[in-house]
């Protein structure tokens, strides 16, 4: 186990985290400060990126890309499967750094480190099979065919809630097709993501190929990233309201653009669910990373005939999630990022009081000597409406409202009615509902008796306003292709 002080202090390089430039760690004249959200505790500071610093970024992108883009296939596969390999070997100080600056249980860093680790592996493979096509031409003296090409300079965006995996899942598939990439990771959570580039250098990925930037001013970042016709991607994770304004601007030079935003998922319990498998399913959606997750069940509709001895079981699980910093063994909900994710879990639940749910569990902020972060403590509210503010908008944080249902047709209608489309889960023992509702739900993912299906050789992407094409699996090496068609006069 590594000393989290140790880690505060330690940091990557002699001279401390900084941005990786063109190969080189790199320091910018300006710095902000990373703190812990379970403790107030400063850890260190980062570079706050000048343009310059950006531009360079774009500079060593560009001229990094045809060398890496016409390597060997196989060849880039090779550094992926170290990258992956060098991840897991340094899992244990990863998942550290990661719980120190997210927050997020270490268990659970643990196995997003895993995971991170995971899309390396899986898209080395995919690396070695970027196949074209051969097409039969209408006439005997023509030979038609299709070459894939890597799209160029990518930038990525990325969320504080999974600092490794969310760049990861777009890292991984970038490079084995050949791009090369500027990264920008949340203000909040720069660390992770400085971690993963030393792994990347250690692993062989040459110089320029991942740059990292850190910034607070995420609006400079994108005004360079969109000035600059060099870059001819942008793929974003975050809210939909950010999402919103970058596929906007991107219109400007018509770069590709990819975007994995807000979700809002329903949790679906049918009267012949078996019920320890949705209660266990429900506090794995719901409380996992304290409930900060774009798939997390953001409103749980049980049906009437379970409903009670749902709502009970249910609660007496939730009494006792053991709150606390991620560092200590037994914490499984740790701090929520900030004092605005507080104050709209708290506005959540208060609207929802206000107009008729009753709190089973907790309802108010979570308080012990030590703990100095935005703590809530994890709630279930019974009697919830799918009208209420709780069950409209993504609450990001431990609070579960059950809203209960009569028909199969009535809660499809309910899951359906919302902007958002990304993740939808139920519970039945019913194979043919298992289809017919999988078929129902305008969502991108379906969990039929699965609370967790995102995995690295499967796609993972939204509906509606939750975004715009999809992440892993071999879908997601599209978005770093471009389809080139040649024909071929004899
Ligand atoms: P956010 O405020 O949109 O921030 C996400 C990233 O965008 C951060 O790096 C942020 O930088 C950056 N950003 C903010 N304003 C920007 C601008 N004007 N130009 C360029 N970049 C800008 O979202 P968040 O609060 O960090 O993340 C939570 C949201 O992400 C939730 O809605 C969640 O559902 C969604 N999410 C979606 C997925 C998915 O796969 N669909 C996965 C995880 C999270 P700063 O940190 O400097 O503000």
């Amino acid at each position: 186990m590594i000393d989290s002080r140790e880690i505060a202090r330690n940091n990557l390089s002699s001279a401390g985290y900084q941005m990786m430039i063109g190969g080189a760690w790199t320091n910018s004249s300006k710095t902000f400060a990373v703190n812990n959200p379970a403790t107030g505790q400063h850890l260190t500071d980062v570079p706050d990126a000048s343009a310059q610093d950006v531009r360079a970024a774009i500079d060593s992108a560009s001229k990094a890309l045809p060398s890496w883009s016409t390597m060997p296939a196989p060849s880039r596969g090779a550094i992926l499967r170290k990258i992956a390999a060098l991840l897991m070997e340094r899992q244990e100080r990863l998942a550290t750094v990661m719980t120190l600056e997210q927050g997020k249980p270490l268990a659970e860093a643990r196995g997003e480190i895993a995971f991170t680790a995971s899309f390396f592996a899986w898209y080395a493979g995919e690396a070695e099979r970027i196949y074209g096509q051969s097409i039969p031409a209408s006439v005997p003296n023509k030979r038609l065919m299709v070459i894939l090409q890597p799209v160029g300079v990518c930038a990525m965006i990325t969320p504080w809630n999974f600092p490794a995996a969310m760049l990861a899942r777009k890292l991984a598939p970038a490079l084995a097709a050949g791009c090369t990439v500027v990264a920008k990771p949340a203000e909040q959570t720069p660390l992770s993501a400085m971690e993963i580039a030393a792994v990347c250098a250690d692993a062989g990925l040459p110089s320029g190929v991942f740059n990292l930037i850190t910034t607070n001013d995420p609006g400079m970042f994108s005004d360079q990233i969109y000035a600059d016709t060099r870059v001819r991607k942008v793929s974003f994770t975050g809210s939909t309201e950010v999402g919103k304004m970058l596929l906007r601007r991107s219109a400007d030079h018509v770069k590709r653009v990819s975007l994995e935003l807000g979700g809002n998922a329903p949790f679906i319990v049918f009267d012949d669910a078996s019920l320890d498998a949705a209660l266990a399913g429900a506090i794995a959606s719901k409380y996992r990373n304290n409930g900060q997750t774009c798939v997390c069940a953001n409103r749980i509709f049980v049906q009437r005939g379970i409903y009670e001895k749902f709502a009970d079981a249910f609660t007496a699980k939730v009494k006792d999630l053991h709150v606390g910093n991620g560092l200590d063994a037994a914490t499984i909900i740790g701090p929520l990022i900030n004092a605005e994710a507080f104050d709209k879990v708290q506005r959540h639940v208060a609207d929802a009081t206000k107009n008729g749910a009753r709190v089973l569990t907790g309802g108010a902020a979570f308080e012990q000597a030590g703990l100095k972060g935005a703590f809530w403590t994890p709630t279930v509210l019974a009697n919830a409406r799918a009208d209420m503010m709780v069950a409209r908008e993504e609450t990001f944080g431990p609070v579960a409202p059950l809203i209960p249902f009569e028909s199969e047709e009535e809660v499809i209608r309910l899951a359906n009615d919302t902007q958002y489309g990304l993740a939808a889960y139920f519970y039945t023992r019913d194979y043919a509902r298992v289809i017919r509702v999988s078929e129902a739900l305008e969502y991108g993912i379906i969990g039929a008796n699965d609370a967790l299906p995102a995995v690295a050789q499967a796609p993972f992407g939204g509906y509606k306003e939750s975004g715009l094409g999809r992440e892993s699996g071999s879908v997601g090496m599209d978005a770093y292709l471009e389809v080139k068609y040649i024909s071929i006069g004899l």
